[in-house]
């Protein structure tokens, strides 16, 4: 198994709603696996990685399918768009850090 580090904040400034942003990014169903899924109901592989998304939680959040690259839930769906939905102040926050042109300051 792989662990994965996404960074979705272009994704998110694209599509601002969680929810379709999960069906976007390629999450398949609403089950949830504390383990890496038995097999693939997609396309029946048995591979797994761990996707954990920068800003959004410390530890992976989502299983991506090694075949096919489809997602499963490690955690509620609602807990998960939470999560997300907090995540917009965190990264909209990270722009208001960008330093202004030098010639700005007085
Ligand atoms: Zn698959």
């Amino acid at each position: 198994m792989v662990s994965k580090t996404a960074d979705i904040s272009h994704l998110l400034s694209a599509i601002p709603n969680p929810n379709k942003l999960l069906d976007v990014m390629g999450l398949v169903t609403d089950d949830v696996f504390k383990k890496p899924p038995v097999e693939c109901p997609i396309c029946g592989s048995h591979e797994f990685d761990e996707l954990t998304i920068l800003g959004v939680f410390e530890e992976p959040v989502l299983w991506e399918c090694g075949a096919c690259e489809s997602l499963h839930l490690k955690y509620d769906r609602k807990w998960l768009v939470e999560r997300l939905e907090k995540s917009k102040e965190i990264y909209s926050n990270f722009e208001d850090w960008v330093v202004p042109p030098k010639d700005k300051f007085n």
